[in-house]
């Protein structure tokens, strides 16, 4: 890294602005500096409070006055270095160069608790990696993310964060025309699996080495002393990567488009484009209608998982040890470890979805045996957890059945086992087993309103539910309601 460390900018603006762009300070070839481009109208359509809160930045005036011109990019906050990130990336099992074709890393926001948080547009424009796009987005898709990356973050789950959509007043052009959006994006950084991949492929192995510094340094410090640090990386980030999978599956969560330039070094969730959360439990569920194959589907996602991290291990080999032999052998050890990390991180999710506080062997066949009769049965995966939180036998599609008897005895039995009381095991549960998800009809109705009809309630009343998914109060009871039968599958949709 040119300069020295990531030190502290102070002095925010009047916005509450207080940018350090240390990514700037790497070597050139990982980013091109370049500004949105103009916009003719802006117009603010929804900002998230409680994380400009967080931001340190002064949402009154981001909501008022110029504040839709700055977060359309029309005027560029002081202190931002607008920029393209450069990134490469395995998509759909095959290697191609890519890079921020519609977004702009304005810079690094340091927040009042000193963190450092990505702040950057989508949909801001054409840059050198656009290719054939537009560097636009509509207000539909910028819409969903804000919605689907809020319910993640409110579930527990890592993720990138919304801060605001505007729209831009132009048309953009897709299957119809919609109206121009932009997203104002924050992440703990956007450095992913791809930017390595860039770096092992396009760079030297000096550029190469400064970036795995500067990730070190920004985000796994305590590898910076340890023997070797780039061994540390490359463990560090198979365990975040391991944890967050656990999470999606946990929570039902179906990503889509886990190709290796979505896949972070931080370990949070990246790339809204066509997730959705799943309704009966079904492991070859799929949403998204260019995945023909099934490859994104949930129950294929933590072997994605690890094949994603595999490519960032052979990225790191350069780094890992001289003699290359050695290399390779520690960077398959390490991702041999990513099986048993995820299984560890889901099972004990899932003991906690059961109240189960400690570990036992048939465990894992308990919770089998569960799926088993949700995958049989069709039953809905969220409310069937939810059903057993409260111990509502009669709102599971598979009550009447001796398989459910006979492991509901054992359930019982188990939790009985424990030292902890029954009503410990519910508290457990009900933290751990979410009233509501962000429902595909209850996301594609919001979107509908505000869309066609100009109409933001039903938006913000889903962001209001989805907020506190953990308190099962009465008024979140028409979203826990899965959707209505239909003949046809609803589908997502990349690159929208
Ligand atoms: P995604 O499917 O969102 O992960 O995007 C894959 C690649 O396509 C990234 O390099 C994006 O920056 C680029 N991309 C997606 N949409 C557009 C667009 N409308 N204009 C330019 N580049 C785009
Ligand atoms: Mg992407």
């Amino acid at each position: 890294m040119k300069g020295d460390t990531m030190t502290r900018n102070t002095g925010a603006t009047e916005k509450g602005w207080n940018f350090d762009n240390s990514y700037t300070r790497l070597p050139e070839k990982f980013y091109s500096s370049v500004t949105p481009a103009p916009v003719s109208a802006p117009a603010l359509i929804v900002f998230n409070n409680p994380l400009a809160e967080e931001l340190g930045v002064n949402a009154q005036e981001l909501q008022e006055g110029d504040g839709a011109e700055v977060l359309a990019g029309n005027k560029i906050p002081e202190g931002a270095s607008p920029l393209a990130q450069a990134y490469a990336g395995h998509q759909f099992g095959h290697f191609t160069m890519l890079g921020d074709g519609r977004a702009h890393l304005l810079g690094e926001q340091i927040t009042p608790e000193g963190e450092r948080i990505d702040i950057q547009f989508k949909g801001s424009g054409r840059t050198p990696y656009s290719r054939g796009g537009d560097g636009r987005a509509g207000l539909g898709p910028m819409l969903r993310e804000y919605i689907m990356s809020e319910a993640m973050h409110a579930l527990g789950i890592p993720t990138t964060r919304s801060l605001a959509v505007v729209t831009t007043g132009d048309p953009v052009y897709r299957e119809t025309e919609q109206q121009g959006a932009i997203l104002t994006r924050t992440a703990s950084s956007h450095l992913r699996v791809g930017t390595f991949e860039y770096a092992v492929r396009y760079c030297s192995e000096g550029e190469l080495r400064e970036l795995a510094d500067y990730t070190i340094e920004r985000h796994y410090p305590e590898a910076g002393g340890e023997k070797n640090p780039y061994l540390t990386l490359l463990k560090s980030v198979i365990n975040r990567q391991a944890e967050l999978i656990a999470k999606w599956q946990l929570a039902g969560f179906i990503h889509g488009v886990m190709n290796t330039d979505n896949t972070t070094i931080s370990g949070e969730t990246i790339d809204y484009g066509p997730c959705a959360f799943m309704n009966t439990y079904d492991p070859k569920t799929v949403f998204s209608s260019i995945d023909v194959q099934g490859r994104y589907a949930y129950g294929n996602q933590p072997y994605i998982g690890g094949w994603n991290l595999a490519r960032f291990a052979e990225a790191l080999v350069p780094l890992l040890d001289k003699d290359d032999e050695k290399a390779v052998e520690m960077a398959q050890d390490a991702i041999s470890a990513f099986g048993d990390l995820y299984r560890d991180y889901y099972f004990s999710g899932m003991r906690k979805k059961l109240g189960l506080f400690n570990e036992e062997e048939e465990d894992k066949q308990l919770i089998d045996s569960l799926l088993g009769m949700m995958q049989k049965h069709d039953a809905d995966y969220t409310n069937s957890f939810l059903a057993l939180t409260y111990d509502n036998t009669e709102d599971l599609v598979f009550s009447e059945t001796d398989k459910y008897n006979d492991w509901h005895k054992k359930w019982q039995e188990r939790l009985e086992r424990q030292e902890q009381s029954i009503e410990e095991a519910r508290k457990l549960m009900h933290k751990s087993n979410p009233a509501v998800i962000p429902r595909n009809h209850r996301v594609e109705e919001a979107l509908d309103a505000a869309v066609s009809k100009n109409d933001f309630n039903v938006m913000e009343r889903l962001l209001e539910v989805l907020s506190t998914p953990y308190e099962h109060t009465e008024d979140k009871k028409a979203y826990t309601e899965p959707p209505p039968p239909s003949d046809r599958p609803y589908q997502t949709f990349c690159g929208t």
